[in-house]
């Protein structure tokens, strides 16, 4: 199947936004049965993950503890000043692989997919591929 894509607004400068619906209709729609998805965020100052989607305080921690971790203009080169953003860009990862089974993808019971922005908010994208087995 050729790839899709898909858009992500963006609120805040950092914000996990939870996409699983959105990969969810595209697997669906897709009419695949068993393979893989691949999802594929093209930009270097956000990224893609896996967590937990039941209660919304996890999603807070990990954008709060990601700041504690890579803080905001604290003496980078990168004379851009979102040194911090590409950095938790690379420490998130810009892909993840899902696997399909019966025409949906293998999640775990709290897991989510998120879209990680860290240099927002924006207009994002986010390149999906599928494959039959
Ligand atoms: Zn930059």
């Amino acid at each position: 199947m050729e790839m899709k894509t898909f858009t992500v607004k963006t609120a805040k400068r950092e914000q996990l936004v939870d996409i699983t619906a959105e990969v969810m209709e595209i697997i669906s729609k897709s009419g695949v049965n068993s393979g893989i998805c691949v999802l594929y965020v093209p930009h270097t100052t956000a990224a893609i993950t896996i967590n937990e989607n039941a209660d919304p305080s996890v999603r807070v921690d990990i954008e709060e503890t990601l700041s504690k971790l890579v803080p905001y203009g604290k003496g980078y080169r990168h004379l851009e000043g979102n040194a911090d953003s590409h950095i938790k860009s690379t420490l998130v990862a810009p892909s993840i692989t899902l696997i399909i089974e019966n025409g949906r993808p293998v999640l775990g019971t709290w897991q989510g997919i998120f879209f990680c922005e860290f240099d927002g908010p924006r207009t994002r994208k986010v390149h999906v591929k599928i494959i039959s087995d």
